[in-house]
């Protein structure tokens, strides 16, 4: 084991100040401080390190700050990029916002979530810094909002920075995340005929003709539990999220809303899905001729699929390798990450960083032992990657 070192008082002081600044995405929680404060806070220490420092204003309170370490020639590019914003912290075990060190944990919201890779990639830039690591190509350090929301921060990163490759710092347990799940939010409203309660030869219940899309839906969910899987992503999955409907007890109801969620697989795009709902609801309205239904996919994000060949994969299993003795495994992931977006926009992006529990949960802490390692893999697959 050798490579780059960590200081270890410094990754605990920038993770403990970084879970004192609350940054909760106020697009999901209304009164959240947002990640203007906590940006700034990283600005500064960027600033310190000797990085160029770059804020990006998204809207009022919401900005992505930038931290570039120039190299000195032509070589490859990578990205590391983190996000700075926080879930709620309303109904937690913990002091939230005040963190605590104990038995190799630190506690408070974001310290998984992933204030502990933030950290973890300044202690990084600060070794690569002061080892004066010979650098060809250029190392952005991106900082993101909103990634707990719409990913609007990444989005607007992709905008003015493009990087060879880029590792996204999320917590992944110290192993290799090259591929995820995507998601698609789809409606469907389903039209009845309002009518007094006793005119059953009128009205047109709009929530029992609902009914029989959740069926289908259900029937949908069978038919993936059932077919072959992704070897590291198992199956697609669909639930409904959301429904809505009647006026009152005496009336039938004229309309009935369902949103669902569709969890999708790296192949499965925009029109896969937009299509397997078209044909749900045109198979409801061929048995039933008084079904009067439309849907609509409303937002959808891409998976991840990564192929183990590419250079960075290896660059960072031997990174890896260099720092801990052994190699990591290369796993997938259920749930979707900022990563998708950079692929999509031809920045091959893969996932590691730290150990810890409680993401969106009472308790969350992150080891910091796994954080030290998460620092100086970080430090060595830039050198090399980038070296
Ligand atoms: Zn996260």
């Amino acid at each position: 084991m050798s490579g780059f070192g960590v200081d270890e008082s410094y990754l605990l002081s920038v993770l403990q100040s970084l879970i004192s600044i609350e940054s909760i995405n106020p697009s999901l929680v209304q009164g959240g401080s947002g990640e203007s404060k906590i940006a700034h806070q990283i600005g500064d220490y960027l600033d310190r390190i000797g990085l160029e420092v770059d804020y990006q204003e998204i809207d009022e309170g919401r900005e992505n700050v930038i931290g570039v370490l120039r190299g000195g020639g032509a070589g490859r590019t990578l990205m590391l990029n983190g996000h700075t914003d926080t879930v709620s912290i309303t109904g937690m075990d913990i002091e939230p916002l005040e963190p605590v060190f104990r038995d190799g944990l630190v506690y408070g919201r974001g310290a998984f979530d992933m204030k502990g890779s933030l950290a973890a990639m300044l202690a990084a830039a600060k070794e690569l810094v002061m080892s004066k690591a010979r650098l060809n190509g250029d190392v952005v350090f991106a900082f993101v909002a909103d990634e707990e929301y719409a990913s609007v921060g990444t989005e607007e990163v992709i905008k003015e920075y493009s990087t060879d490759a880029a590792i996204v710092t999320e917590p992944t347990g110290l192993q290799l995340i090259i591929a995820h799940r995507g998601y698609a939010w789809a409606k469907v409203e389903v039209r009845g005929k309002a009518a007094h309660g006793s005119l059953f030869d009128v009205g047109v219940d709009a929530i029992t003709k609902a009914g029989k899309v959740l069926v289908a839906l259900d029937e949908l969910e069978g038919k993936f539990q059932t077919q072959s899987r992704h070897p590291l992503l198992g199956r697609p999955s669909v639930h409904a999220s959301l429904i809505q409907g009647g006026t009152e007890l005496s009336t039938y109801p004229d309309y009935c809303r369902i949103e669902l969620e569709r969890r999708t697989l790296p192949d499965e795009d925009y029109h896969t899905i937009e299509a397997e709902l078209n044909r749900l609801v045109s198979d409801v309205a061929s048995s039933d001729r008084q079904f009067d239904a439309s849907s609509e996919v409303f937002f959808y994000r891409p998976g991840l699929e990564i192929s183990e060949d590419i250079e960075i994969v290896n660059h960072l299993t031997n990174a890896c390798q260099t720092v801990t003795g052994t190699r990591p495994e290369l796993i997938g992931a259920r749930w979707w990450t900022d990563a998708a977006l950079l692929s999509r926009a031809e920045i091959p992006a893969v996932l590691f960083g730290p150990s810890g529990d409680g993401a969106h949960s009472p308790v969350e802490s992150v080891d910091f032992e796994s954080l030290k390692t998460t620092a100086r893999v970080l430090a060595e697959v830039t050198s090399s990657f980038c070296g």
